[in-house]
């Protein structure tokens, strides 16, 4: 006979019944999250369930998503290879875009080799828990993204944030912490997702150095949108050609899907052999890299994209400060990138506030703790955005927005 523990009430327990408290208590805090449809074309204007909206929700900065040439290199793509990629790509082959998509990535970040991974998430997960493990160490900036942060629980490293963008609390924690340990890793976004300000890359890069670092920086929001070329925050903030690991995701504004790390030979060759999310998963499919691999050559070729973005932002940040003016309640956090964003008291007021905006015809999200610790409205600029889109929003937000 198997002896076991008292249980009491077995047969009336609901092991589920926890997730209808749990969401009472997302709902009580304002925490509820639902999807929108859109039944458009992606771009500046979308159908939003069944109304045409100004769109500042999205990530497609260069309005690349819905452009007629990635479509069509998409199309002859699945003609030429079909729709699935049938595989790993270490067990059933690649097809020879994956590696022209690859040599593309490294020509463009001035590295030595790249590899695109199914999404930036997988290549965040994947990279960080090849690079270390439970004898090291990594230190992350506070406001890094969730698959950094993820990356970072999953390798079993000893893991430590410093203050957002705090290169003095980053020099500290190196000098307490680094000697304890085999490798250490850094992690930052070069563009902070939910706040729109760059790292301080090259004192990072510096403090690294002198402290024998590996570093990891996201590009998530950087590449396609900042660098003389496009490259990305480590182009536009003179990095390019430090040893470091470039990371970043193709469904931004280069308006595919998938992610890619870029760098040295050795550290792409080891990817291939030791990145569990890439060895263990799908390749990406045929038209997802070439559509991939015709923003690339859009991107390097029309840099009048980039200026009309970097217009657009001047625009929007020149009317919102002569509007609001120096008593206003709105706070328009420091930005250096297409994300600008408007702190707003509490997760119910800008809840309101991106309600109020919607009747107005702006799709302007608000974002809410627990992803950011205060509630903001999140604007998100795209090149195809007019002048008159922008001062639409402008006037919206005057009018709306409250502190
Ligand atoms: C969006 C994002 C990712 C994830 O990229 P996906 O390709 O959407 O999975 C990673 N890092 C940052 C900073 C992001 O904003």
């Amino acid at each position: 006979m198997i002896s076991s523990a008292p249980v009491r009430n077995l047969d009336t327990q609901d092991p589920y019944a926890w997730i209808d408290k749990s969401m009472q208590t997302i709902h009580r805090a304002n925490w509820y999250r639902q999807v929108k449809t859109i039944a458009s074309q992606p771009g500046a204007v979308v159908e939003l369930e069944g109304r045409s909206v100004l769109n500042f929700a999205s990530n497609d900065y260069l309005g690349l998503a819905g452009d007629d040439r990635l479509k069509q290199a998409a199309i002859a793509a699945i003609h030429q290879y079909g729709t699935g990629s049938t595989g790993s790509r270490l067990l059933s082959g690649h097809r020879p875009i994956h590696r022209e998509l690859e040599a593309a990535i490294t020509q463009w970040k001035q590295t030595e080799d790249a590899i695109v991974f199914s999404s930036g998430y997988a290549a965040n997960l994947g990279t960080i828990s090849a690079l270390v493990g439970v004898k090291d160490l990594i230190l992350g900036d506070e406001y890094n993204h969730s698959s950094l942060k993820n990356g970072a629980k999953l390798s079993g490293a000893t893991v430590l944030d410093y203050a957002h963008c705090d290169m003095a609390a980053l020099q500290h924690r190196l000098e307490e912490h680094r000697g304890n340990y085999r490798r250490c890793l850094i992690l930052t976004d070069s563009v902070f997702s939910m706040d729109g300000d760059l790292c301080p890359l090259p004192e990072l890069l510096t403090l690294a150095e002198t402290f024998n670092c590996m570093v990891l920086v996201d590009e998530a929001h950087g590449t396609g949108v900042l660098g003389s070329t496009g490259a990305g925050g480590v182009e536009h903030l003179g990095c390019s050609g430090k040893p470091l690991i470039h990371m970043g995701t193709l469904s931004k504004a280069l308006g595919s899907l998938g992610g890619y790390v870029a760098g040295s030979a050795p550290l792409i060759d080891f990817l291939r052999n030791r990145a569990a999310t890439w060895i263990y998963t799908t390749a990406l499919s045929p038209a997802d890299t070439a559509a991939a691999l015709a923003a690339i050559s859009i991107i390097q070729s029309e840099p009048a994209r980039r200026q009309q973005l970097w217009a657009r932002v001047a625009q929007l940040k020149t009317s919102l400060e002569t509007q609001l003016g120096d008593g206003s309640s709105i706070q328009i956090l420091p930005s250096e990138s297409s994300i600008i964003c408007l702190q707003v008291s509490n997760a119910e007021t800008v809840l309101a506030a991106s309600q109020q905006l919607l009747t107005q015809g702006i799709y302007a999200p608000a974002i809410r703790p627990p992803t950011v610790p205060t509630s903001r409205i999140r604007l998100s600029l795209m090149a195809t955005h007019t002048t008159e889109h922008i001062e639409q929003l402008a006037r919206a937000i005057t009018l709306t927005v409250p502190g």
